[in-house]
């Protein structure tokens, strides 16, 4: 044990850090990069798809480049750099189980990213589990628990009916394990959904839930032991850490009687010949078990890094700034009445920075090349990796497109797909 010479791990809610000090490198609304324009010109770039990826900030550069001199594999060696690094590592755990308030005995994994996160714990369910998960769920929420038992929920059309369709289901569910999906702010419509009451309704069931924290970690606090969640999924690179790292945090029990999720060092204690020529092999039980390999140290601490960022800026002072920004975007888009923004549970749901529409007499594809190449602004258009959930909201006739983003021609199905702005304020 020895001090490391990086401060970033430590998420200490008391830390001041300046706004300046934790500047994104390019600021979320008017960057400071400028790109030509088809119709000529140049103008300042807006991106406006941080639900996709947002950018890391400038202290989370600072903090990684501060440590590649240093960086090492850990849980290895001997030597300074390995310990340094595994330390690190370490601490970073630390910081994230802090971040997301978890319980004593809560695990933390580090992942390659929600998607992965939720792979996991799919792998890790125990025999006869049914899950529960809404059919308006990102697929990265949906399709992970395909072999399981899966009762696909219908899209409710409020936050009391998602709660009363979960419990309705719940209740005629027969004995036995049951896990819910849940996602606490939808990628597509940005609005948020009701965590809390969705986990008491689950737990009134003797069920468990998941949180796909995704999209709500950037913009909200996520508090394991306040929302009462068993366990939390996010991903670095959308919480303005670079892309690599994830993490799955919650109830170790269920992580530590599973199978490892990958098999190989770093995840066996021992391993030893049988005399009958197999091999025996003792697992780990904490998150190593499911970290095999040389894990991604560097994407680790990344996250700390940001989850300190954001802790030391404030949520409330980031959900006030990113509220005036969804107000003006929403101001904007009304005056245009070719716009329909999508809308599960209507205009007063609470949002996080994440809005979609379609505009009427666009195809949605051209309607975000042109944003692009004529004005500088990025947005993302198809359907968002949410099909079912686009079904509902644009109806039928929306149909195969390329998984995550454009059309694809040769599916040609194509009549509609839908325009995706979101945007966080970072620090
Ligand atoms: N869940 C939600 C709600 C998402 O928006 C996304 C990505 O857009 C994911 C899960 C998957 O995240 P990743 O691609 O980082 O695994």
């Amino acid at each position: 044990p020895f001090a490391t010479p990086f401060a970033a791990v430590s998420v200490d809610s008391s830390t001041n850090a300046s706004a300046e000090s934790c500047t994104p490198v390019l600021p979320v609304l008017g960057r400071d990069v400028t790109v030509p324009l088809v119709t000529g010109g140049e103008v300042t770039y807006a991106a406006l798809d941080h639900a996709a990826s947002a950018p890391a900030l400038q202290r989370v550069w600072d903090d990684v480049a501060a440590y590649a001199p240093y960086y090492g594999s850990v849980h290895r060696g001997a030597g300074y750099l390995s310990q340094l690094s595994t330390d690190l590592f370490e601490q970073s755990r630390r910081a994230v189980a802090e971040f997301l308030g978890c319980r004593e005995d809560d695990e933390v994994v580090f992942t390659r990213a929600t998607t992965d996160s939720l792979n996991l714990l799919a792998s890790a369910l125990p025999a006869g589990t049914r899950v529960f998960v809404f059919e308006t769920e990102h697929h990265a929420s949906l399709l992970p628990w395909r072999g399981h038992d899966v009762t696909y929920l219908d899209a409710p059309r409020s936050p009391e009916q998602a709660v009363a369709t979960l419990e309705e289901a719940l209740h005629a569910a027969p004995a036995g394990p049951k896990l819910v999906c849940v996602t606490g702010a939808s990628n597509v419509t940005g609005e948020i959904w009701p965590v809390r009451e969705l986990t008491a309704a689950a737990h009134r069931h003797g069920a468990r839930l998941v949180l796909d924290a995704a999209q709500l970690a950037p913009h909200r606090p996520v508090d394991v032991s306040e929302l009462d969640v068993d366990w939390v999924a996010f991903s670095g690179h959308k919480l303005y850490a670079p892309f690599g790292a994830g993490v799955l945090a919650g109830r170790a029990d269920w992580l530590r009687a599973a199978e490892p999720y990958l098999a190989g060092g770093g995840a066996s204690r021992t391993v030893a010949r049988r005399e009958d020529g197999g091999v025996d092999v003792e697992w780990h039980t904490n998150a190593a078990r499911h970290e095999a390999g040389s894990p991604n140290v560097i994407g680790a601490y990344a996250i700390a890094s940001a989850c300190g960022a954001l802790r030391a800026a404030g949520f409330e002072r980031l959900v006030a700034r990113e509220e005036e920004l969804l107000a003006r975007l929403r101001a904007g888009l009304a005056e245009v009445p070719e716009v329909t923004v999508l809308s599960l549970f209507g205009d007063d749901a609470d949002r996080v920075g994440v809005l979609s529409f379609v505009v009427e007499g666009w195809n949605s594809s051209h309607f975000a090349a042109a944003l692009s190449a004529e004005h500088g602004i990025g947005v993302r258009d198809g359907l968002f990796c949410a099909h079912p959930l686009l079904r509902t909201l644009l109806g039928a006739e929306s149909g195969a497109a390329g998984e995550c983003g454009a059309p694809d021609a040769a599916a040609g199905a194509v009549s509609l797909n839908a325009i995706r702005v979101s945007f966080g304020v970072g620090t």
